[in-house]
Formats: C-alpha cells, structure tokens, sequence
C-alpha cells in the first residue's frame, strides 16, 4: 500500500493509473475507520482494478459548535485495516495541504439540503461538496463509494456529480449495523454505556415504522410520531428530527409512496447519532 499525505504525489499518481487504463474506486473517509468503512473498501476492492482511500477530517464541514477538534483520530490504526482490506493508496493529507490559502471559490449546494442535516447542520452539505470537488480533481476515481448511513450525503453526491459531469459512477453501500442494529459509526465511543445500551432504540424505531407502512399505514405524519413516541420512551437522548420524504429528491409527501426515506437524528450527551431506511412503498 502507497501511503502520500501529498496532493501533487497523489494527482500524477493516479493520473499515471489512468493513462494505464486502469479502474480506481475512491473511497472519501473521515478515518477512524469501522467495519462501515470496511465495507465500501471491500464493494471498490471487487469492482476496480486500483483501490483509493482517503482520509481527512474536513474542517469546512463543521459548524463552529460542532466536533472538529475532538473527533476521533487514529491515523496508524488506520492505515493497518486499510492495508489489510486491499487499499492500494492511503490519502490522509493535512488541513494545511488540502487548504493553503483562503478559497476564493466554493461550492454551494442548493437543493435537497433544506431538510435533515442540510437544516440542522447548515454549511454542512457546502463544506462536504467543495471537499469532494477538489478530492474527486485529485484521485479522478472512475467510481465512488458512499454509505447509505449518510443517505442525505448520497442524495447531494449525486446532485453534485451530474450538475458538475464528473466522470464517475456514484456506488452506494447499505448501512453496516452492530448485532443489535446500532448503525456503525465512529462517532459511537462517545455513547456512555448507559447511552450504548439505548442507541438500537434508533433502528428500532425505524423498524416499526417500516412494519407499519407495510401494515397498510401512509400518513407520513403517523409514522413520523410513531418513531417519536417509541425513541423518546426507550432513550435520553433529545429527538433532533424524525422526517420522511421521497428519496432521493427528499421532498415531502402528503401520502407515502415510491421510494421513502425514513430518517432520525438524536442528540445523546456528547454524540450527535444518525440513522435511516429507505424502502419502495407500493
Ligand atoms: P465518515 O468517515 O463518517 O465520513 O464516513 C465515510 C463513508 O463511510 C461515508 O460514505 C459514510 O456514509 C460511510 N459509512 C459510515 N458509517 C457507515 C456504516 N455504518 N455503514 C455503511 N457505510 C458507512
């Protein structure tokens, strides 16, 4: 495996695979990489003859109350499961290197955003579409790997590279869970035992809704409270939203149909958790 924390290594690097006519498949990260990350490692590893990972925590794409400084980092750990899951090159790059100077342009992500993160987090897609430009520029993978855990981030990744014709296929993976149905995350050793034991509550939730829908229900907001009810009796954690839409426009819908997405954010302590479905209703 080819470590570089260098873009100008990385771009004629990968642009020599290129000319060799080989296939990449980029894998973005933010490190501190789970069997979640492991899973994309693996789907790219089938499908390409050249396996790409990066990892970079973005400072772009948090807010300024958010976790930059204290999110998890252990960049030799990941270097070892990288390796031992066929990465051919291992991107990790410093804030510096990948920012030397003040953008003077950015990306601005305009639709699809209104809604789940793109509310609660706002920049948030801004930031993780102007990295992915210039990390889409620096590997020019011939595909991408993202995780349907961020079905939000899939929905803008596709926005992003069909308004900006990059040359690159969009592979989404399904969400990788913990046996008990917590989605993986590294943002799960933040969970205090207590909190750990109550975050499957989140899938749970979501589970009942799908049983529902599948029982005949198709008021959105039946679901929605149903999801509510059942978080907010089995868990501390403070409901941040619990929304359905068409996926993956993510528009509303006043009767559920077609492809749905069925999201939750919750805030524990000190972790802000995520998780969702998507399912075809008839
Ligand atoms: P992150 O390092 O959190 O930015 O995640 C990097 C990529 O891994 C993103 O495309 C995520 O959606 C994906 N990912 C994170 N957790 C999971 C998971 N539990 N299952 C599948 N993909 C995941």
């Amino acid at each position: 495996m080819i470590v570089t924390t260098k873009v100008q290594d990385m771009q004629t690097m990968m642009q020599q695979y290129r000319l060799e006519g080989k296939t990449i498949g980029f894998v973005p990260t933010m490190g501190y990489l789970h069997e979640g990350h492991v899973a994309l490692i693996k789907k790219a590893r089938e499908e390409n003859d050249i396996v790409a990972l990066s990892v970079f925590v973005n400072p772009l794409q948090f807010g300024p109350n958010e976790d930059f400084a204290r999110y998890p980092r252990d960049i030799e750990r990941d270097e070892r499961i990288a390796k031992e899951n066929g990465v051919d090159v291992f991107f990790c790059p410093s804030v510096e290197e990948m920012y030397p100077r003040p953008l003077s342009v950015q990306v601005v992500v305009k639709e699809r955003v209104d809604v789940l993160c793109g509310k609660s987090r706002p920049g948030h897609f801004d930031g993780v579409a102007t990295v992915l430009t210039k990390l889409f520029h620096i590997v020019m993978p011939t595909r991408a790997y993202f995780g349907m855990k961020d079905a939000q981030q899939v929905a803008v990744v596709d926005g992003l590279i069909r308004d900006f014709h990059f040359p690159i296929e969009l592979v989404a993976v399904p969400t990788v869970r913990e046996e008990d149905g917590l989605a993986k995350s590294s943002r799960n050793i933040y969970l205090s035992p207590e909190e750990r034991k109550e975050a499957p509550a989140l899938y749970q939730a979501l589970q009942r809704a799908k049983q529902a829908i599948e029982n005949g229900e198709r008021h959105p907001e039946t679901v929605c409270a149903l999801v509510k009810d059942y978080i907010q009796a089995n868990t501390s954690a403070e409901i941040d939203y619990v929304e359905i839409y068409a996926y993956p426009e993510l528009k509303p819908l006043e009767k559920l149909r077609g492809k749905v997405i069925i999201a939750v954010a919750v805030r524990f302590a000190n972790a802000r958790l995520i998780d969702n479905i998507v399912m075809d209703v008839k």
